[in-house]
């Protein structure tokens, strides 16, 4: 049986090595932490459970797809549920906003407690569509390097409908045109920050992002966002996977241009095929020294990264739920502050998750379990220490302006993630969420290729290795991949 290693356990590192287990290859996974997902983890403390990372969980149908491809239930590994509401918005004007999974129940309430109209969201959303439906074959599911792809009747059709994607101006200005009041250009422009972009110099093409959640649907599986990862780590073992843990990969080996394998502690394991997870940048810089380095690439503007408070609260929020937004007064300060001063705006957007609304086994009982997240910037030497002091506090007197609660007084339990912590947890460069930022119309294809053009057999896969950067496209990097290899 030829071998394949998969270097790091993200979720899309799991997803390949369930689909080259499927194909026939006999894997083994090497991960340097002692346990499996990278990012997509969770943290557990005085009786809090917390999900580290994502909690927004959007297409399942591509974790779903790698049981049926391994010919098993899906249901029988991992459940999960469709959200009646999207996200609670809240202004310091006092406007609050319930966005319903439901178009038509949004776009009333929108039009009720704004000044934009109904219309103006529908007729938003269906140009998402467009853009989903020009863009999702070439730049999300297919490999924008390999000439097949542009060979595609798809990809023939999506080069003449170009001019559909909106990529000439910027989101901002898409979205300031397209509703008559400000605080829902706001809400639309916040979907920038889905993969560590500024709305502000993001092209609008990244208003496909809506129509993931309001076209497929946001979910929630039933035993939080970690359990993707558990789910998937058990069809993997049941597909024959082996998982190496605390087992730190030094180098990609080669011999005349083709992979022989890695090198991990001193010692050598021979490979047919070797697929990297980690952060390009670091597949880069520590595992292939010796090959001519994409200097581009490497010196590209960075994602955004964030700082998060994990607090476990000794009361219950009514007001709140699953996912909430307490939105910045001034959008463009805060995009100026994290990408012109590389600092953290005095006055940040806040996201509040709350899993203990939908899973009562995260928090103690009368408790409930807060994932408090702004973004910053990525990691350039910032004094963090102090800058997450007082966006502690900015962020607490937030709270009780908006919620008229004093917060503080609830904190019985706190952990910190900072862009310092990010890096050296999951080894993304400079703590940035999703690899290289999308702050140019050309970023798609900037974007490293899912296959190495200097050795044969190798393969990336990940958030930093395609246009998108969160769950489903990490997933997506991983079926690029499977697609290029043959079946063993
Ligand atoms: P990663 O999760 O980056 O994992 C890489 C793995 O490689 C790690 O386990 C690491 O330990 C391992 N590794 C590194 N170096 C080595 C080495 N030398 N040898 C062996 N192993 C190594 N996405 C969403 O879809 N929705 C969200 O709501 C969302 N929110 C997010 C919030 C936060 C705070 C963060 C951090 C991310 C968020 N994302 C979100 C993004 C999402 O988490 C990522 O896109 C996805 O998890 C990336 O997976 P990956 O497969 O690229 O690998």
């Amino acid at each position: 049986m030829p071998k394949a290693i998969i270097i790091g356990a993200g979720v899309a590192g799991i997803a390949s090595a369930i689909r080259l287990a499927a194909k026939g290859y006999s894997v083994q996974v090497f991960e340097a932490n002692s346990y499996p997902g990278g990012k997509l983890t969770e943290v557990s403390t005085d009786g809090f459970r917390f999900d580290a990372g994502p909690s927004l969980f959007t297409m399942p149908q591509y974790v779903d797809e790698l049981f049926t491809l391994a010919g098993k239930n899906p249901k029988n590994y991992f459940e999960y549920e469709k959200l009646d509401e999207i996200c609670r918005y809240f202004y310091e004007d006092g406007l609050q906003l319930n966005a319903s999974a439901d178009i038509n129940k949004f776009a009333k309430e929108v039009e009720q407690k704004t000044n934009a109209k109904a219309s103006e969201i529908k007729s938003f959303l269906k140009k998402s569509d467009t853009i989903y439906h020009v863009t999702h074959k070439v730049f999300l599911e297919r490999s924008l390097h390999k000439l097949k792809s542009y060979l595609h009747w798809d990809t023939v059709k999506s080069i003449f409908s170009f001019g559909k994607i909106d990529a000439f101006r910027t989101q901002h200005k898409a979205n300031l045109h397209a509703f008559s009041d400000e605080r829902i250009t706001q809400l639309f422009n916040r979907y920038a920050t889905y993969n560590g972009s500024n709305p502000y110099h993001a092209p609008a093409t990244l208003n496909i992002i809506p129509h993931f959640e309001y076209h497929f649907g946001a979910y929630f599986p039933k035993q939080g966002m970690h359990s993707i990862i558990l789910s998937l780590v058990n069809l993997a073992k049941d597909l024959g996977v082996e998982f190496l843990y605390n087992q730190k990969v030094n180098e990609i080996n080669y011999v005349s241009g083709k992979v022989s394998g890695i090198t991990s502690d001193n010692k050598f394991f021979n490979a047919e095929i070797v697929v990297s997870n980690l952060d390009i940048w670091f597949t880069y810089k520590n595992l292939l020294k010796n090959i001519t380095q994409p200097k581009k690439l490497l010196t590209q503007q960075r994602s955004s990264s964030a700082l998060i408070f994990y607090w476990g609260i000794k009361n219950i929020y009514p007001e709140l739920g699953l996912h909430n937004i307490l939105f910045s007064e001034n959008y463009k300060a805060e995009f100026d502050a994290i990408w012109k001063d590389k600092k953290i705006y005095s006055d940040p957007t806040i996201y509040i998750n709350i899993t203990s609304k939908h899973l009562e086994t995260d928090a103690p009982k009368g408790c409930e379990n807060w994932f408090v997240m702004i973004n910053v910037p990525a990691n350039d030497g910032q004094d963090w220490d102090n800058l997450i002091r007082a966006a502690k506090q900015n962020i607490l007197q937030k709270l009780n302006r908006i919620l008229k609660k004093d917060v503080s007084k609830d904190i019985i339990s706190e952990t910190i993630l900072d862009p310092r912590s990010i890096e050296f947890k999951t080894g993304s460069y400079q703590g940035s969420l999703y690899g290289n930022s999308s702050n140019n119309q050309f970023a798609a294809f900037l974007r490293h290729s899912n296959f190495s053009n200097k050795l044969k057999n190798l393969y990336f896969c990940g958030g930093s290795v395609h246009p998108g950067g969160g769950i489903p496209l990490a997933l997506l990097s991983a079926k690029i991949i499977d697609d290029n290899i043959k079946k063993a």
